[in-house]
């Protein structure tokens, strides 16, 4: 960055109205050789340790396996990534942290175990612990000594967290709160040592968080679940029955339990999608492989444009989820930073700063798992018969890869609290949405500008395309609200369109952002193939922001409202025609030649 260049920091959810300069974010390009080396040791340690012994991880005969793996990850350091250096961590930057995820994202249920025990198994004490409990578990779970798991989902209380039943009652000699119910799904609970644990109160409304040590007694759990993925991963179902816990193992404070299970959740879902990048991209070398090595009608199928088409797709989607990732933690880590120069208590600032990009973390969680589903879906196909051959590397990565558009908040749930925390914001005045709706309102009644305009600059046609999305995300948004008010919520149908309008803008702006400074960085030359995929995700951005548009508009409106807001969708998401077959072979042919994921 020049010194006439200046940051001014981004607010949570406020890319929908403002826009962005290029040197403003963080691209993977930029990565320090620091972080280059921490994310080889994550890749050496996957290829070494995980990769060779898949089928026996999976078989779950060996249930010493994964929590050895989990000890070998901390005598590595990879479980103190987050953790700050006085707890026995490295207090590596957010970033880094999601780099890290993302190369452990190549590892199946390896990625789940090390996700539950480093982020919502630990990060609860180490961002709501008092002092003395910091000190007791965080350095033990930092390198693996104590592993973790974290107890939230019940049978009956999934989505809808804050409704599960089991009970914390204090002892008659208030020293303990005995802890009654039953929880489900929790990953790790096989071999966890230390358990953070959801419960009631009494009668409260809201749950309470708990540090419970397996050894407290009264603890049961019943077999390993039986999945469809991720079959190496412990998944148990825990019974409490009076599990005596002392008093001061209250994390935090009384009925404060859902306020960290949302936070903690919230951390763990961008980092969810970081995760699943580094599934997109190993499972899109595999493919690329065998698409070099299969040969049909004497030639390898790699030659097929179907194939190229799949293949630069694939990776056109990794490349554009990982654009705004990245661009994500860093303005995460600068929330943090200007925090803690203010004077803010470490884990404080940490949580405050995710809290402020909590859509992003939203909209991150939906696109990555939803990317990596498209991908192994394709993987799949590119491998035809041997996809589908459980013997074939397809067949574990597309089941694997199933779970996370459900865990983390299913992406019903991710999509819904998109558009839900961006109007909360709206209605407490954080992000001003109405004037530029407004904007968009005026302008739809005004003629359209075809003046001349200088489009010599990188992407300038581009970034018009993106301000047109985002005042077609603002006009439809702005309308559905005008016209539901209090009852939007009640409307999921049309809440899914908008939270896809908002995903598709975030997405594709990262995209032109990242290769507009890339093209800075490294000349235009350099960067054609990054441009080619620009453009590719441009149109799929536009084309399903269009279509998502259409459909909330055809639910809401009649006549010639209807009318008068199709045109204005009309107008807002035309893009200029472009050879996106052409570029996807480009794209292919560059990903043939250097004959792995090569961005
Ligand atoms: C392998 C695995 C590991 C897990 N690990 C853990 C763990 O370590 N700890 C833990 O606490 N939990 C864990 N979970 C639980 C997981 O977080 C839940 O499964 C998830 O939150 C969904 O809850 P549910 O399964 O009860 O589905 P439900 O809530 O019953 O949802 C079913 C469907 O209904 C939809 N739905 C629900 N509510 C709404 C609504 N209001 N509006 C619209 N649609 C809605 C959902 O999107 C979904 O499509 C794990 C689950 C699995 C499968």
């Amino acid at each position: 960055m020049t010194t006439t260049e200046t940051k001014h920091a981004i607010k949570g959810g406020e890319f929908l109205i403002r826009e962005t300069p290029a040197h403003e974010i963080f691209i993977p390009e930029e990565w320090s050789e620091e972080q280059k080396m921490i994310a080889q040791t994550c890749r050496d340690f996957v290829k070494q340790e995980v990769l060779p012994h898949l089928d026996e991880i999976d078989s779950m005969k060996d249930p010493a396996l994964m929590p050895a793996l989990v000890d070998k990850a901390g005598k590595l350091g990879l479980l103190g990534t987050s953790v700050p250096e006085s707890l026995g961590g490295f207090g590596m930057s957010f970033n880094t942290t999601m780099l890290v995820a993302e190369e452990l994202g190549t590892s199946h249920s390896f990625a789940v175990a090390y996700g539950a025990h480093t982020g919502i198994g630990t990060l609860p004490i180490l961002y709501y612990g008092n002092e003395a409990q910091k000190k007791k578990y965080v350095p033990k779970l930092a390198t693996g000594e104590w592993k973790a798991c974290y107890c939230l989902t019940e049978p009956d209380s999934g989505s809808d967290a804050n409704s599960g039943k089991t009970k914390a009652t204090l002892s008659a000699d208030g020293k303990h709160y005995l802890i009654t119910g039953q929880k489900m799904w929790i990953t790790n609970g096989g071999f966890a040592d230390v358990m953070i644990v959801f419960a009631k109160i009494d009668n409260d409304k809201n749950l309470t968080a708990f540090i419970v040590e397996k050894s407290f007694g009264g603890i049961t759990m019943n077999p390993e679940e039986r999945k469809m993925g991720i079959k190496g991963s412990s998944t148990r179902q825990i019974f409490f029955n009076d599990c005596k816990v002392p008093v001061e193992n209250m994390l935090s404070e009384r009925e404060n339990g859902f306020k960290i299970a949302v936070n903690v959740l919230n951390i763990g879902r961008i980092k969810l999608g970081s995760g699943a990048l580094g599934g997109c991209k190993g499972t899109i070398s595999i493919a690329l492989k065998y698409a070099k090595e299969r040969k049909q009608f004497g030639t390898a199928i790699a030659n097929f444009g179907a194939i190229k088409h799949k293949l630069a797709d694939i990776a056109t989607h990794t490349f554009a989820s990982e654009s705004a990732h990245y661009r994500a933690g860093q303005n995460i880590d600068d929330a943090y930073d200007v925090l803690v120069a203010g004077g803010m208590e470490a884990g404080k600032a940490r949580l405050k700063s995710l809290e402020e990009y909590a859509i992003e973390c939203a909209i991150l969680k939906v696109h990555g798992s939803e990317v990596l589903d498209y991908t192994v879906d394709e993987g799949v196909q590119i491998y035809g018969g041997m996809g589908f051959s459980a013997e074939g590397p397809m067949d574990r990565a597309y089941r694997d890869a199933r779970i996370n558009r459900i865990f983390e908040g299913t992406n019903e749930i991710n999509r819904m609290l998109t558009i839900d925390m961006l109007l909360k914001r709206a209605m407490k005045g954080t992000l001003d949405l109405m004037n530029p709706a407004m904007a968009v309102q005026k302008e739809l009644m005004s003629i359209p500008d075809f003046g001349a305009s200088d489009d010599s600059a990188v992407f300038a046609k581009e970034k018009k395309v993106i301000a047109n999305l985002k005042k077609a995300g603002l006009m439809v948004s702005g309308s559905a609200v005008q016209k539901y008010m209090m009852k939007l919520s009640d409307e999921q149908e049309v809440l899914m369109d908008l939270a896809d309008m908002l995903i598709e803008v975030y997405v594709a702006e990262s995209t032109l952002l990242r290769v507009e400074k890339l093209i800075g960085i490294r000349g235009e030359a350099a960067c054609a193939i990054q441009k080619e995929m620009a453009m590719i995700y441009l149109h799929h951005a536009t084309e399903k922001a269009a279509q998502a548009g259409k459909h909330a508009i055809y639910a809401f409106s009649e006549g010639d409202e209807q009318r008068l807001m199709l045109m204005g969708l009309k107008r807002f998401t035309k893009i200029d025609p472009y050879n996106l077959k052409d570029a996807r072979r480009k794209v292919a042919d560059y990903m043939i030649e250097k004959g792995e994921y090569p961005f």
